[in-house]
Order: C-alpha cells, then sequence, then structure tokens
C-alpha cells in the first residue's frame, strides 16, 4: 500500500513537472545565451545559428519573450535595423561579403521551429553557379541544416564576440 502510495506519488510529480519542461524557451535559456551570445544590446541579443544555413548564420532575438512578430513592441524597430546593420557590418570585414538573407518566420505554418520571435540574418556570398548555391541555401531554410560541431560554433562565437568588443560603435 505505501508502495503504491509512494509511486503516485511520483507519477503525480513527473507529471506536474512535464507542462514546465515543454514550456522551456530555447531563446530565454542561460546556458543556451551563455554558449551562443555574440552580442547585446540594450532590448536584443545576437546568438550564432547552432545549425547555421551558412557560416556566420546569426539570429536577432529579443530579449523579452515574446511569440509573434506581432507581440513585439514595434517601438523596437529602430534598434532591431540599427542591429541589422551592425551585424551585416560585421559580416563584410569578418566574411568578406556585403550580402545578406534576412528570413523572419511567423508561427507554425511558417516553420517557426523556437516560439520566440527571431529574425535570422544569412551572410550570403557570390558564386560562378549562382542558382545552384541559391537552391542549397533554401533548401537549407525549408529543411533545416546540420548542427555545427561544437568547436566549430565555439570558434564562430569567438570570432564575432571580438569583434563586436573591438567595434563597439553602432
Ligand atoms: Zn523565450
Amino acid at each position: 500500500m505505501i508502495s503504491c502510495m509512494k509511486s503516485t506519488i511520483f507519477i503525480c510529480i513527473f507529471a506536474c513537472l512535464l507542462p514546465v519542461k515543454g514550456f522551456t524557451c530555447a531563446f530565454c535559456d542561460p546556458k543556451v545565451i551563455e554558449r551562443q551570445a555574440v552580442l547585446e544590446t540594450e532590448n536584443f541579443r545576437v546568438l550564432a545559428d547552432y545549425a547555421p544555413i551558412n557560416y556566420g548564420h546569426m539570429l536577432l532575438v529579443p530579449k523579452r519573450h515574446v511569440e509573434r512578430l506581432d507581440d513585439l513592441d514595434p517601438a523596437l524597430g529602430t534598434e532591431l535595423l540599427i542591429l541589422q546593420r551592425r551585424v551585416s557590418r560585421a559580416f563584410q570585414q569578418l566574411l568578406q561579403t556585403q550580402d545578406t538573407t534576412l528570413i523572419q518566420k511567423n508561427g507554425y505554418a511558417a516553420g517557426q521551429s523556437v516560439p520566440h520571435v527571431h529574425f535570422h540574418l544569412i551572410p550570403m556570398h557570390r558564386h560562378k553557379w549562382q542558382t545552384l548555391a541559391h537552391l542549397r541555401v533554401f533548401m537549407r531554410i525549408l529543411f533545416g541544416s546540420r548542427p555545427s560541431d561544437p568547436q566549430e560554433l565555439e570558434k564562430v562565437v569567438a570570432l564575432f564576440k571580438a569583434h563586436f568588443e573591438a567595434n563597439n560603435l553602432q
């Protein structure tokens, strides 16, 4: 009887914890922020994407947890555009490209995988076979891309962090 009660209590505690685990947001997770953040401004963080579509792929993420673009305070628009410009300039200096693709997936049907609004900023490079290069990128956008090797991710984070520390101007 006591053993049965213990099992019931254990199952209840486990069941109560499940929804909490289910609501965990990767972009609010301190471990993810510590591992992937390269820059922080008043209201945003820039995180290196753990499964980059191209080398240097960054995510612009508001610090406050809001799920959809339409939940984001419109007053943050200017800060977001300034940040986008700043990351693009980092691409120019570190990756020698001025070309970028900006993607925002809003909602499940659009393919949003993390329920915390975010903007993908992907450095794009010129190729002899540009159409094939576009196709490769858009296939990765649609179907996802392979996660980085942890050491590779660490190197990208260190590279961009050092750049932003040395280039503190907007
Ligand atoms: Zn979040």
